[in-house]
């Protein structure tokens, strides 16, 4: 890699003094009058006001670079300008990653303190033909959210403290990326730390210290991945034990074994819904008398756009909307509409959207018989606990805190009970 040296952009020979400057050039412009320390500096600080998950620095052709904020799940285009100089060196260093290599994809970290907030950054370089592209994932302290906050109905709460108090068994959550799984299993674990049971968590990487919780971060590097800390975790005697994520074979398997040996597991997987879950599950090669006998449920979850109070409407909603579900008379619903709160878009923060499926003796049998994802889909079809997410997010509808149009975008509605497959 090219290692530029950290400097101030030279002013340019016909550059005015200070009352001569103008914003409007601001875009097309290329150098920023700043240091490349404060340019970064400056995307940080705004990512995190404007409540960013990540920041994306695209290289792009021509030396440009484009800067773009994910925002409520939203991809936001910020900047595009010119490169500034010794802008990779710079995220690297603060990352510590390698500087001199820019040809294969690297990790790193660094925490900073933003507005009285503890940030974590988690950084991912790619290299591309116009240079390395970063995607820093941003993670506050602060979101570790009580499992009464996480936006479940009373009766599906009940259901997951029930899951959570057994004695043993696999309990999975699983949701699109970004749907906050990883938040959903910390509220678990923060809440049963606090009771009088040994937790061990195995995770890559550790996001929260948590209290009363033994965290182990894994090291795949060095051997020390899932699998491996799975075979050893009975010598710490837990009663529950948390895993990342179950992405392959030997976790999945281990997984169970560990639940078999009489322990309560926690863990999440990347998937729409439980009848995929379980079918990437099977797909993988799983046992499946050993997953019919410890899987003890899966907690489903979508991310709804909250609607931004500061500008919300309420709405009559259409005929067929209300006849669908069954609205009472005069019943509004929010509409959003987009000001400056919310950047024009109608939307500011979070709300989820849960289902909490624990396994039936049906669903036992089934799985057994290694099911196809069409009859696993079918199966949850028409079953009430299966519907939960639907009615769930649409008492949120209700509630005003998102809109209607919102839950039809992320697909919940789509699973409207009514409908066959
Ligand atoms: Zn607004």
């Amino acid at each position: 890699m090219k290692e530029k040296k950290k400097s101030r952009p030279a002013a340019k020979p016909a550059a005015k003094p200070a009352e001569a400057q103008h914003k409007t050039e601001e875009a097309a412009k290329p150098a920023p009058a700043m240091s490349v320390d404060d340019w970064v500096n400056c995307r940080l600080i705004q990512a995190v006001r404007e409540r960013a998950d990540a920041i994306h620095f695209e290289p792009g052709r021509r030396g440009l670079m484009t800067v773009r904020l994910r925002i409520d799940g939203t991809l936001r285009p910020v900047h595009t300008q010119e490169q500034p100089e010794g802008v990779v060196t710079r995220i690297k260093k603060m990352s510590r990653m390698k500087l001199e290599d820019d040809r294969t994809p690297q990790d790193g970290r660094f925490g900073a303190l933003v507005d009285g907030r503890e940030i974590d950054f988690r950084v991912s370089s790619f290299p591309t033909p116009n240079g390395e592209s970063f995607t820093l994932r941003l993670l506050d302290r602060a979101t570790l959210i009580p499992i009464d906050r996480l936006g479940f109905s009373p009766a599906g709460l009940t259901k997951v403290r029930e899951m959570m108090g057994k004695p043993r068994g696999l309990v999975l959550v699983t949701g699109p990326a970004g749907s906050g799984k990883t938040t959903t299993l910390y509220a678990m674990l923060n809440e049963i730390g606090k009771s009088d049971k040994k937790v061990v968590s195995l995770e890559y990487p550790i996001e929260f210290p948590l209290p009363n919780v033994t965290q182990s971060q894994i090291d795949p590097r060095s051997g020390y991945d899932y699998a491996t800390a799975l075979s050893l975790v009975a010598r710490q005697d837990p009663d529950v034990v948390m895993v990342g994520g179950l992405d392959d074979l030997d976790t999945a398997q281990a997984a169970l074994q560990t639940v078999l040996g009489g322990h309560l597991v926690l863990s999440s997987i990347h998937a729409h819904d439980a009848a995929e879950a379980i079918g990437r599950l099977l797909g993988m090669g799983i046992d499946p008398l050993l997953l019919a006998t410890g899987l003890e449920g899966v907690i489903e979850q979508q991310v709804l756009r909250q609607v931004c109070p500061a500008c919300k409407q309420s709405v009559a909603p259409e005929k067929m909307v209300s006849q669908m579900w069954k609205l009472k008379p005069g019943q509004k619903l929010a509409k959003a509409r987009g000001c400056k709160e919310c950047k024009g878009t109608g939307y500011k923060g979070r709300v989820g959207a849960f289902a909490v499926l624990p396994v039936t003796e049906e669903l036992r049998d089934l799985m057994l018989t290694r099911p196809q994802p069409s009859a696993l889909r079918r199966f949850y079809f028409g079953k009430p606990e299966r519907a939960a997410m639907i009615p769930d997010g649409m008492e949120k509808v209700k509630a005003g805190l998102t809109t209607y149009e919102e839950l039809m975008r992320m697909g919940v509605a789509l699973q409207h009970p009514g409908q066959t497959d």
